[in-house]
């Protein structure tokens, strides 16, 4: 997968994503960051990109002429990274950093890490000249009901979060399909050595060797803390018919005790 980040702040983005989890797929070839960077795209000669909004108010806007400069010339490597060979009507998916926009969140990722590429749109003070997100087609993405200074680190929590749905990314591929939200719901509780530590004990179950039933002992875990900490996402949770009914008579407990 290709992520292009139009940004004012390149390094920022290319020195969080290049550790880690991240920066070995990139070593690896397995997903391609570009952070390009907009001010190499003005044409003001002292390498403004923004300016006052019309009607006037507090702050400065990112001009329409670098950002549209800007997402011409990742166009451009797009078609280089497609041999060259793109249908006149083809349009790479471009998302606008926005507290504005859809909200972010792991089906979202799933939908996201479809596509070949993605270019992201980073914000900066007041935020982008609107006739910029018309030009590009950009969907606004929101990270979350906040507003933050800028669009770079919400590029690089998404990019993060798609990375890890990319087969050779994590360690073991299986590794992001039992992760709290796959299935809507939140993962069982995880222990490590040692098996007893100030006194408090690993469930015994974990070390009994006994794949099915640690298996289903996590099962069970994940529904009780779903519905303990997010009982908003237990609605949707894919269940088999015994697990439904484990859900169900946890339901009628809890409610017996209120
Ligand atoms: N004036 C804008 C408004 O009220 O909607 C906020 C601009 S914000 C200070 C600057 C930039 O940060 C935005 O253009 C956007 O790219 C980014 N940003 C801020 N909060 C965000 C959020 N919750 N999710 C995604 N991007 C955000």
């Amino acid at each position: 997968m290709d992520f292009y980040v139009m940004t004012l702040f390149p390094d920022m983005v290319m020195n969080g994503l290049n550790e880690s989890i991240t920066g070995r797929a990139i070593k690896k070839g397995v997903i391609n960051v570009k952070a390009v960077n907009i001010r190499d795209y003005t044409t003001e000669k002292h390498g403004k990109t923004d300016d006052y909004p019309f009607g006037g108010g507090a702050g400065m806007v990112m001009q329409v002429q670098p950002i549209h400069d800007c997402y011409k010339a990742v166009c451009g490597m797009i078609e280089e990274g497609h041999d060259g060979v793109l249908s006149e009507t083809y349009k790479p998916r471009v998302l606008y950093m926005s507290p504005q926009g859809r909200r972010f969140d792991q089906s979202f990722a799933e939908e996201l890490a479809k596509e070949r590429e993605l270019v992201f749109l980073c914000g900066h003070y007041e935020g982008v000249d609107e006739r910029a997100l018309e030009l590009l087609g950009a969907e606004e993405v929101s990270l979350g009901d906040f507003v933050l200074t800028g669009g770079e680190y919400p590029a690089m929590v998404m990019i993060d979060c798609i990375s890890r749905l990319i087969p050779g990314v994590l360690g073991k591929d299986a590794s992001a399909e039992i992760e709290s939200f796959h299935d809507n719901l939140l993962e069982y509780p995880q222990y490590s050595r040692p098996e007893v530590y100030e006194g408090l004990k690993v469930p015994e179950i974990l070390l009994s060797g006994h794949h099915a039933n640690v298996e289903k002992w996590r099962r069970e875990q994940s529904i009780i803390r779903t519905l303990e900490k997010r009982p908003d996402l237990i609605k949707d949770a894919v269940l088999t018919k015994k697990e439904k009914q484990f859900l169900d008579k946890l339901i009628s407990e809890r409610s017996g005790h209120e």
